[in-house]
This record gives structure tokens, C-alpha cells and sequence, in this order.
């Protein structure tokens, strides 16, 4: 069943050499205040949702490729591709990509024979790159190769190393952009692989990197990605980063630039999508602009892994289910480099900010709960504590209030295991941005496609601080921001929103 491909039976939807064609209603919901009353009224607009079948071959380059995450994705997807499997103390492990949402978890389809739900493998809905087809490349400020930088970072069994050092060894990252002053003092001694030149030079470099990526490799397509250090966060000045033209001028006067943005830059000037997987600013009005003006997605910021994803599960469960909570501390220590880089202080500042407003949205949704302007206390605190290594831990107390005064208290202990948690996320992110890419829609009668809005928020699920177009309302709650992903796909193959209703089940 897990291989089966999906063919939908209508007349709404088209399947040709090329493409899948859906004709879709679109059903929303306006409403508005009439005195102490709300009026609302439901609408539909009719789209066709056009999804091109053939799936290229990804290129993937990663900003960081010498880290904890880049050498375990690219070593997991080295291990899935040759399936190997290794003996560990408590048995034989088979390669695999649990914790991605595309690979590892299902969708309803909708209902057997039987009367019971059929599910099928998220990946299969619509055509996606698979994981094990991507190839990888990247840049990193350490000189030093890949087989060696997955040993440093002491997240993959022994034995697993071994059978995946020979595949490793020979890559290498590129040399890449480091300007001290934006990442921690500690991580100088790594930076023995770093372009010099001006501003302008670098970037040209970056831009010459993907060509020569694109062409040496022989795919079809590249997404780039940062999994580098956490920046400090950029100043947004009027003149040097507000608007794309301002930003352009700046790198060509060595202006107050990160590291991250140029990233951004080079990426879209080269047309290849960009994803921001820590929680620094990258994405200053400037590049969001030549973003759009370039009709280039990018995505962001800050992988939702741990802790994070952990909340925005629990605190949407906990306000749907009208309980109130009124604090949540959350403690966190972790011995890897990203927690050695965070222990300085503009560091931290950056991914206390990114984990500091993931549950406005709910608290803003619920005003039973909570008067206007009114917030659960939320804290955050991380400390370095290099003996745990990658292995994260992060404790948390969710107090709330229940009824008639009484209080819940949650306290949770979760090992995170980051690397392992962040690389079938950094796959998801590249595979949706993918088939974002794919996908266009117009209104009915209209001849003119749509894509998406440059600024991808179909990513949100995948993201601790999601960014969105301007105006459009944010979503952290873990089970909306799931629903949107699989809903938008179904809508692709003409099929409603999953409802859960079982209506059929519950008549007399
Ligand atoms: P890491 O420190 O092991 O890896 C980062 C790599 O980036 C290092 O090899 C470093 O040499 C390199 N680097 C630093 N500046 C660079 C630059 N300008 N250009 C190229 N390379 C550069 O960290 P990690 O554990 O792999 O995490 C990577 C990032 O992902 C961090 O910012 C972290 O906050 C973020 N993140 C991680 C998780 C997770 O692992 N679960 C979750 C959310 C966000």
C-alpha cells in the first residue's frame, strides 16, 4: 500500500503528459460587525490549480555544510540512498527518515470499502523529489571535509561513520563569507576556509559558486539553504537595507551587510530559492523586495525542531481546549556548537527573540481566555554545557489556569537530539519549496497563472519564527499550520479539505 500511486476520479481533475489540472472551489468566510451583531458570509471562488508532473533533479547547497546539521542530512541521505543499515548495542538500525512530514507521516485520503480511512504516505500525494535523488554541495568558514566535520560532530554511531567516511571524505565546502562581528567570538579558530576581497567580490564569488554547481553537477535546480551560525541581528537602517536598490549599493560600498543577506542575495540574483534556517534577520526589507521584484521564494526563519514545535503543540492544545496558560519557562542546554556559539550574548538575543512570540497567535485567537493586550510570562533561557553535545535538552513548566481558580501544571523534560530532529526538517523544507515552485493557479475564466508569493508561508509548519507576506495573518499552532500544508495539497488534486467529520458514521 505505502507504494501505491494516487489517481483521482473526476471530472474536475485533468491529468495530461505534463500536468495535474484541478478545477477547485475555493470556500471562505468573510465576516463582518453589524452592531452587536457579526454577519457572515460564506463565498467561493472557482480556481484551477495547475501542478507540473515532472520532478527535476535537486541541487541543494548548504550555508554551513560542515556543521552538526549539514554533515548529518547529508550523511542520512548518503545512508538511505546506499540503504545501509548498522549493528548498534541494541540491535541492527536501518537508514531511515523518520521525523520528516513528507516521508515518515500519512494523510487521510479518504474512505476504503470498509468504511475505514485509507492513508497513504504524505510524499505520495503529489509528484515530489525524493530525498535520496538530492545532491549536495555547500560552502562552510572550516576548511575541513566532510567525513572528517560529521566525526566532529559526534551525532551518528560509530559504525555508521565508518561505512559512510569512504562517501564523505571527498567533499569538501567551499570557502566561504566570514565577517566576524556578526557570529560568536569562540568560532574564530574554524575560520580557515574564508573569501577576502570586497563586499562586491564575494558576493560575485557566491554567485559563481552556484553556476559552477549547476553546471559541474548536472542538476536541474537549486535551492539554497543556511544552516550556518546563528548572527547577530542586523540593524535595519533607512539608505542601506530598506529597499533592494539601497541594498545592492551597500555591498558595492561595503556597507553594514551579514554574511546571511548576501547569501540571500547572491541566491536570488541567481534565481534559486532561499531558506533561512536560523533566527537571525537575513531577510531585511531589501531582500524581500529584489525577492519579489525577482519572483524568487524564500522561506524562514529558524528550523521548528525541539522545543519550539513542542509548544506550539502543546499550548494549541491546551487554549482549544479552554485551558489558560499563564506562564511557560523554558529552559534549554546543549554542548554543540551551535550552543557554544549561542552562549554569547547578541547570539542568544537573536533565537530568544525567534522562540519568543510562537504562541501570540493562539493566546491573540482565544479572548475568552485572555483580555485584549493580555499574555501568558514567557522565558527562555539557554546555557552551554559542552558534555551533552548534540544532545539537547530542554525542560519546560507550562503553568495554567483551569476551573474555578485551580491551577495545572505541565513540566516536561525532552532530549532533543538536534541534528537528528533538524535534518528530515531541512529535507521538508527543500522538497515543499520544490514543489512550491511547480505549482500555479488562476481564477476560473482567467488565462493568467499565479504563483506563490515569493515570501513562502506554506513553510511555516516547518518554522520556529515563520516569515509571511506583509498582511497576512501568522500561524504558529502546530495542527493549522499541517492542515494548511495538506490541505493546499489536496486542493491540487481537486479534493476538499480533510474534515474529519465521518458524517456517514455518526446518523442514525
Ligand atoms: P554548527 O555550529 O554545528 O554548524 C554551523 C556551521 O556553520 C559550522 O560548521 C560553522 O563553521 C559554519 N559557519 C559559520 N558561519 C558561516 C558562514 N558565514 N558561512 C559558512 N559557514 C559558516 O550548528 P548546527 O547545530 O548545525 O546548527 C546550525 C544552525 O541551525 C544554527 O544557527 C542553529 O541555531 C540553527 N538551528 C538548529 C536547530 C537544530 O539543530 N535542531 C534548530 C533550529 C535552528
Amino acid at each position: 500500500m505505502m507504494t501505491e500511486n494516487i489517481r483521482v476520479n473526476s471530472p474536475n481533475v485533468k491529468y495530461t503528459e505534463t500536468h495535474i489540472e484541478a478545477e477547485y472551489c475555493y470556500h471562505t468566510t468573510a465576516v463582518c460587525r453589524d452592531g452587536d451583531t457579526l454577519k457572515v458570509t460564506p463565498s467561493v471562488t472557482e480556481l484551477v490549480l495547475r501542478t507540473e508532473r515532472c520532478v527535476p533533479k535537486l541541487g541543494v547547497m548548504l550555508v554551513g555544510w560542515g556543521g552538526n546539521n549539514g554533515t548529518t542530512v547529508t550523511a542520512a541521505v548518503l545512508a538511505n540512498r546506499l540503504g545501509l543499515s548498522w549493528r548498534t548495542k541494541t540491535g541492527e538500525q536501518k537508514a531511515n527518515y523518520y521525523g520528516s512530514l513528507f516521508q515518515s507521516s500519512t494523510v487521510c485520503l479518504g474512505v476504503g470499502p470498509d468504511g475505514q480511512d485509507v492513508n497513504v504516505p504524505f510524499r505520495n500525494l503529489l509528484p515530489m523529489v525524493h530525498p535520496d535523488d538530492i545532491v549536495f554541495d555547500g560552502w562552510d568558514i572550516s576548511s575541513m571535509d566532510l567525513g572528517s566535520a560529521m566525526e566532529r560532530a559526534e551525532v551518528l554511531d560509530w559504525s555508521l561513520q565508518e561505512m559512510l567516511r569512504p562517501h564523505m571524505s571527498h567533499l569538501r565546502p567551499r570557502a566561504s563569507i566570514y565577517y566576524p562581528d556578526f557570529i560568536a567570538d569562540n568560532q574564530a579558530s574554524r575560520a580557515d576556509n574564508v573569501l577576502t576581497g570586497t563586499m562586491a567580490e564575494q558576493l560575485g564569488q557566491i554567485r559563481a559558486d552556484i553556476v559552477d554547481f549547476r553546471q559541474t553537477s548536472g542538476v536541474d535546480k537549486i535551492i539554497v539553504l543556511w544552516t550556518a551560525n546563528t548572527e547577530r541581528f542586523c540593524d535595519i537602517t533607512a539608505g542601506v537595507n530598506d529597499t533592494a536598490k539601497n541594498l545592492l549599493a551597500a555591498i558595492k560600498s561595503d556597507g553594514e551587510v551579514s554574511p546571511s543577506t548576501l547569501f540571500a542575495v547572491a541566491s536570488i540574483l541567481e534565481g534559486c530559492a532561499y531558506i533561512n534556517g536560523s533566527p537571525q534577520n537575513t531577510f531585511v526589507p531589501g531582500v524581500i523586495e529584489l525577492a519579489v521584484e525577482r519572483n524568487v521564494f524564500i522561506g524562514g526563519d529558524d528550523f521548528k525542531s525541539g522545543q519550539t514545535k513542542i509548544k506550539s503543540v502543546l499550548v494549541d492544545f491546551l487554549i482549544s481546549a479552554g485551558i489558560k496558560p499563564t506562564s511557560i519557562v523554558s529552559y534549554n542546554h546543549l554542548g554543540n556548537n551551535d550552543g557554544k556559539n549561542l552562549s554569547a550574548p547578541q547570539q542568544f538575543r537573536s533565537k530568544e527573540i525567534s522562540k519568543s512570540n510562537v504562541v501570540d497567535d493562539m493566546v491573540k485567537s482565544n479572548p475568552i481566555l485572555y483580555r485584549e493586550g493580555e499574555k501568558p510570562d514567557h522565558c527562555v533561557v539557554i546555557k552551554y554545557v559542552p558534555k551533552v553535545g548534540d544532545s539537547k535538552r530542554a525542560m519546560d513548566e507550562y503553568t495554567s489556569e483551569i476551573m474555578m481558580g485551580g491551577t495545572n501544571t505541565i513540566v516536561m523534560h525532552n532530549t532533543c537530539e538536534d541534528s537528528l530532529l533538524a535534518s528530515p526538517i531541512i529535507l521538508d523544507l527543500v522538497v515543499l519549496t520544490e514543489l512550491c515552485q511547480r505549482v500555479c493557479v488562476r481564477p476560473q475564466g482567467s488565462d493568467t497563472y499565479q504563483s506563490f508569493h515569493s515570501v513562502l508561508a506554506i513553510l511555516s509548519f516547518l518554522c520556529k519564527a515563520p516569515l509571511i507576506p506583509p498582511g497576512a495573518p501568522l500561524v504558529n499552532a502546530f495542527f493549522r499550520q499541517r492542515a494548511c500544508i495538506e490541505n493546499i495539497m489536496r486542493a491540487c488534486l481537486g479534493l476538499h479539505p480533510q474534515n474529519h467529520m465521518h458524517l456517514e458514521h455518526k446518523l442514525q
